[in-house]
């Protein structure tokens, strides 16, 4: 099943349960609060608080999402990605659990021949809040036997924006991709034993948010729930690309038809086999992710720079250049890269033909620019390790590599692997305490600045449009840093 064969039964079955169809909103997060759009329900966030009412009660979509807190995960775990698609339905005030439980079971088990998705409904496992009784009766009516429910306590299940308002429990659907994928699950360890560990097995393919209470304030999940919403919402997210794996087979989401052809691209620039060495393997996932990555965020109009979303996009550039780099090719590939990758994803978006040339044309002199830095850097680095040997020490200084990294943008694992390659060791410790001193030292510029005497009066005007401001995303919005 093709990726876009997996979209667009998507689509034909919600638009078979009376669901409007909408467009993907952009990359840009449409929600002031975040940088990026990070799940489907972002541009229906007044919807799902109830600060608007939406023209159509139940919705569906497909949505472009960027989560950069995910980016340490490429290429080590099977299912991450910066850039993913997520397959959305909503219903505001229209139906609830039952019906969001009926719909899901309807669409993972149906026939193939039918248009479903055909899982086997013996590798499915949902958890649930411990508490929420009408979402279990709706799962045993389906047909999920209650072995392969997992119930867990509030704080692993619950969803909210981090403060009073709306917020309710989830029902997440796994499906179980067998022994040779790690230890199974054991039912009497509980909630405790549904962890992270187990996540590559059990893979989560959909989650379904039961927007069901009005809670009070707290922190954490440690809120009273205060009563039962009027308008109750369904918000749900469904992982592309996970369910394309799964479909075609294939070990991870970084092979699927509209990924793997960048891994196979990097295959034949480096002369370097995929799956013949570990290492080498995340560099071509990484590879791959990050060109798509990059790709949509300029077809969405982000231009490299050095803060906010121009910053996550030249990370996102640079890490593809240095992981090139240490596939051992010293050529410019980008442009090659992304262009393999419009290939794979023209089918989904052919608006990305009016666009490429751009893209491609923006990519290009970011990686001669960063290849030029390379290089200035690398003088440097050579310099401070020749400098650190005739000290007879066996280690370049946190100083030095601090400086590579605030002048340069050497992110410190290059730092590592570059000294490393020369018979040198790098003062981790001192570096990161430059690090801090220097996040320290913005912290308190920016409280300065925060002072007594600030103009509030743009919060105030903010505030005055947006009633209830969304923060349940906000730490998926965080830039990291290199
Ligand atoms: P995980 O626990 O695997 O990190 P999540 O619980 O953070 O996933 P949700 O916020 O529930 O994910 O998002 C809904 C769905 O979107 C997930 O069930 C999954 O199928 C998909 N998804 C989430 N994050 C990613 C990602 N980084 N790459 C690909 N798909 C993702
Ligand atoms: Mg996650
Ligand atoms: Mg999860
Ligand atoms: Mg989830």
């Amino acid at each position: 099943m093709r990726t876009a064969d997996i979209r667009q039964r998507w689509i034909d079955f919600f638009e078979s349960k009376g669901h409007h169809i909408a467009p993907s909103a952009s990359l840009v997060s449409p929600d002031p609060s975040l940088l990026f759009t990070v799940a489907g329900m972002v541009p229906f966030i007044p919807y799902i608080i109830g600060s608007q009412t939406s023209a159509h009660p139940r919705v569906a979509s497909v949505q472009k999402c960027i989560r950069t807190k995910d980016i340490e995960e490429v290429g080590k775990t099977t299912r991450h990605g910066t850039f993913f698609q997520m397959l959305g339905n909503f219903s505001f005030g229209d139906y609830f659990k039952q019906g969001a439980i009926e719909m899901a079971w309807e669409l993972l088990t149906g026939s193939e021949d039918e248009g479903r998705y055909g899982f086997d409904p013996e590798t499915l496992w949902v958890t649930i809040w411990e508490q929420d009784d009408e979402a279990e009766a709706a799962l045993l009516e389906v047909g999920l036997p209650a072995e392969r429910i997992v119930k867990l306590p509030r704080e692993e299940i619950f969803w909210d924006t981090g403060q009073p308002g709306p917020a309710g429990p989830c029902a997440e659907w796994h499906v179980d991709r067998g022994p040779e994928f790690g230890p199974d699950y054991d039912p009497a360890s509980g909630a405790a034993g549904w962890t992270d560990e187990i996540g590559d097995r059990y893979l989560e393919i959909w989650n379904l948010v039961f927007d069901q209470f009005l809670r009070g304030p707290g922190s954490g999940k440690d809120y009273p729930l205060i009563r039962e919403l009027d308008q109750k919402a369904i918000d749900t997210g469904a992982g592309l690309e996970r369910i394309a794996f799964l479909k075609q087979g294939v070990s991870n989401m970084y092979e699927i038809d509209e990924v793997f052809p960048v891994i196979e691209k990097a295959q034949e620039l480096s002369g370097r086999q995929y799956k013949a060495n570990g290492e080498d393997d995340v560099r071509m996932r990484v590879i791959a992710d990050h060109v798509r990555s990059a790709m949509m965020l300029m077809h969405d109009g982000v231009v490299p720079g050095n803060e906010g979303r121009g910053y996550v996009l030249r990370r996102l550039l640079r890490r593809t250049v240095r992981a090139m780099r240490l596939l051992g090719v010293e050529d410019p590939s980008l442009t090659i890269l992304m262009d393999t990758s419009y290939r794979a994803m023209s089918a989904s978006y052919p608006e990305l033909s009016g666009s490429i040339d751009r893209i491609t044309g923006i990519a290009g002199s970011e990686e001669e620019s960063f290849r030029r830095t390379l290089t200035q850097g690398t003088t440097m680095l050579d310099t401070a390790v020749a400098k650190a040997k005739t000290a007879g020490t066996s280690a370049l200084s946190g100083k030095d590599a601090f400086q590579l990294h605030d002048t340069y943008g050497f992110p410190i694992d290059l730092t590592l692997e570059m000294a490393a390659e020369q018979g040198v060791s790098v003062d981790e410790a001192g570096f990161r305490s430059l690090m801090a001193e220097q996040r320290d030292r913005a912290r308190a510029d920016a409280k300065a600045k925060k002072g007594g005497h600030a103009d509030v009066s743009v919060y105030q005007a903010v505030g005055a449009q947006t009633p209830t401001t969304f923060r349940g995303y906000d730490e998926l919005a965080l830039v990291s840093t290199v």
